[in-house]
């Protein structure tokens, strides 16, 4: 290294347990390890708390949040179409545009060490897309503090709600990063008919694609592997994911493991939020067969769903009490979730913890990754592009719940 860093982490406990430093310059990495660090502009001593590298949400929806109101019973329906329906009732009960809410997400997000996700935006025949540009609005707005992937998601179906073809194309000549689906078969009642318009629209513009697939049991394999089919033909590996894939947690083991192979061939990754009462797909055979599994927290605080809080920590948790993970290596594992794999899928070359990596880490409370998937610690240090962007003391721990924009009223 030459030169002066511009910030030092000394004392920290690196994810393989050793204890060292993490040296900064500008917004990259320039050094890490043992030994005594090297001088810096500044140096924050971290009392050998835990430094992992910034977490990425895999899968949530910006745009459909309540964060920020006040509380609201959930109302929605048991069954999808119910809850599509009880969404648009509680959608227009709002008076105001989406940012406000989805920028107290972004706020929680940001504060539980979230500092890049893939949001999933409605397009429908109420909202047409005038949600997604709000969105769009906020990825400009946010990029320096938190990189957003926006996925043109057609939340009532395509081909049960006609004007969605034409707003997808819409959505994705507006900037939208990805092409969404939704249940081919349980929505929309044509495999074929939904896989033309979404893998002709990825093909034509140039993007990836991310589909939602609740469908279970043996239909739901099939679109998983037709899918899988389209992805080979259309040369879209590594660019395309099955979001939830419950099917693969709820057919026998043998076909589960049967598709694994194909998706991995396939470059298809799986996103899992590890649903309450749903079948989970079964992350150590995918992963087994070289599949990319990574999480998302999906719906936090609105029609769909009263739960979720933004952390990742949490979420690799559920991930991982949910597939009966218990072991060191086991609980290791399940940061990649939110990390490496995460990151890969969504395309950030310079994601990590490793001299030239952009500087985007955290310090936790705790002495090892095991630890800190257990026991989820709000992160006490924040860093973005080598900026401290959270610094907890004792007297500004903030509470969990997020401030609205512009501060506490
Ligand atoms: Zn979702």
């Amino acid at each position: 290294m030459s030169g002066a860093a511009d910030l030092v982490l000394a004392d920290a406990t690196l994810p393989d347990g050793a204890r060292g430093h993490v040296a900064i310059a500008g917004e990259r990495i320039v050094g890490l390890g043992a030994g005594p660090p090297p001088p810096a502009r500044r140096r924050l001593d971290l009392g050998g708390r835990l430094v992992i590298p910034a977490l990425t949400d895999g899968h949530v929806h910006l745009d459909k949040t309540l964060l920020g109101l006040p509380w609201m019973p959930h109302a929605s329906g048991d069954s999808t179409r119910g809850r599509i329906d009880g969404e648009k009732r509680v959608r227009a009960s709002l008076a105001e545009p989406v940012d406000q809410r989805a920028e107290a997400l972004l706020a929680l997000a940001q504060r539980q060490g979230t500092l890049a996700l893939r949001t999933h935006v409605d397009i429908d025949d109420v909202c047409g897309v005038r949600n997604l540009e709000r969105i769009l609005g906020l990825r400009e707005r946010w990029a320096s503090a938190v990189t957003i992937q926006v996925v043109a998601f057609p939340q009532s179906g395509i081909l049960k709600c006609p004007p969605a073809r034409e707003l997808l194309a819409e959505a994705l000549a507006l900037g939208a990063d990805l092409v969404g689906g939704l249940d081919p078969l349980g929505i929309d009642g044509d495999l074929d008919g939904h896989l033309d318009v979404v893998f002709g629209l990825a093909t034509r513009f140039g993007r990836g694609v991310d589909i939602h697939l609740h469908d279970a049991g043996e239909a739901g394999l099939g679109e998983i592997l037709a899918i899988a089919d389209r992805t080979r033909a259309a040369g879209l590996g590594g660019r395309v994911t099955v979001s939830h894939a419950f099917a693969l947690g709820s057919v026998p083991a043998d076909a589960a493991a049967r598709a694994a192979e194909r998706l991995a061939a396939a470059g298809v990754s799986i996103l899992t939020s590890a649903p309450g009462a749903a079948a989970m797909p079964p992350i150590r055979v995918l992963r087994g067969a070289g599949v990319t599994v990574f999480a998302g927290s999906d719906n936090i605080r609105d029609a769909w769903s009263p739960f979720g809080n933004a952390s990742m920590l949490e979420r690799c948790m559920l991930v991982g009490y949910r597939s009966g993970f218990r072991t060191d290596p086991d609980l290791t594992s399940l940061l990649d979730l939110a990390t490496s794999a995460s990151a890969s899928v969504l395309g950030l070359a310079d994601h990590g913890l490793r001299p030239g990596a952009h500087a985007d880490l955290l310090a936790l409370d705790a002495g090892s990754v095991p630890q800190a998937i257990v026991e989820r610690p709000s992160p006490a240090v924040v860093i973005r592009r080598g900026r401290i962007v959270r610094e907890e003391t004792a007297s500004n721990a903030a509470p969990l719940s997020p401030s609205p924009p512009g501060g506490p009223r």
